[in-house]
């Protein structure tokens, strides 16, 4: 990792995210142990129970990465950092969930930069304007961006798409959020996302093992 961050030249500081879904509270345990302190979750129930499961002596921040439903804004405002914001309305949903518990809640907005259909997130064509709309969100905190490139890239494409992101956090501070966060790389193109500004990586295989099911 921190190769990869010398030949990108950004030098940025890099998190690295355990992701524990479809593992047990063990996994959560193990990475703590190892200096992790940072998980991630893709789902709010299986999160939740894993909270509860994890002792009370292994401190993490959980992150919540994966799509979230709209009825499930109360719920995330509990999570350390919402990735996933892959709308406006969803922004809309957890900005009234925070202010209800007078809570502001750091979020990444998730875009879609290669314009696949089978990914969430907004269109880099559609960030300015979200941009502005977001500030006025006082129960939001939009502290970066999140994205994920196609599955087996070649490296040109997911440079164009790490890139891509990059160029919408600035649009995000140009706009005036607090945006130096950049969450993107899993475990097939970290590296890559490591050599193009990634802050936050998300690793779930390569720490542990395949999932029995996604
Ligand atoms: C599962 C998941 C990851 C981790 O993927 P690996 O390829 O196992 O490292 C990262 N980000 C999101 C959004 C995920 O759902």
């Amino acid at each position: 990792m921190s190769h990869a961050r010398a030949l990108g030249g950004h030098h940025q500081e890099v998190t690295l995210v355990a992701v524990t879904k479809t593992h047990g509270p063990d996994a959560v345990r193990a990475a703590w142990r190892a200096g992790v302190r940072d998980v991630g979750e893709n789902k709010v129930q299986e999160a939740e129970a894993k909270m509860g499961q994890v002792p009370p002596d292994v401190l993490v921040r959980w992150h919540l990465i994966g799509h979230l439903q709209r009825n499930k804004a109360k719920a995330a405002v509990r999570f350390a950092l919402i990735h996933s914001i892959d709308s406006e309305r969803l922004a809309l949903a957890v900005n009234e969930a925070a202010i209800a518990v007078h809570h502001v809640q750091e979020v990444l907005v998730q875009v879609n930069v290669s314009g696949e259909a089978t990914k969430g997130g907004i269109a880099p064509a559609d960030v300015a304007a979200l941009a502005g709309r977001l500030l006025e969100c006082g129960g939001l905190r939009v502290v970066g961006v999140m994205t994920m490139a196609p599955f087996d890239s070649p490296e040109t494409v997911l440079r164009h798409v790490f890139r891509g992101a990059r160029a919408t956090r600035e649009q995000f501070r140009a706009a005036g959020h607090p945006a130096t966060e950049l969450s993107m790389g899993m475990s097939d193109d970290f590296e890559v996302a490591v050599q193009e500004g990634a802050t936050l990586v998300r690793l779930g295989t390569v720490l542990f093992g395949h999932r029995a099911s996604p």
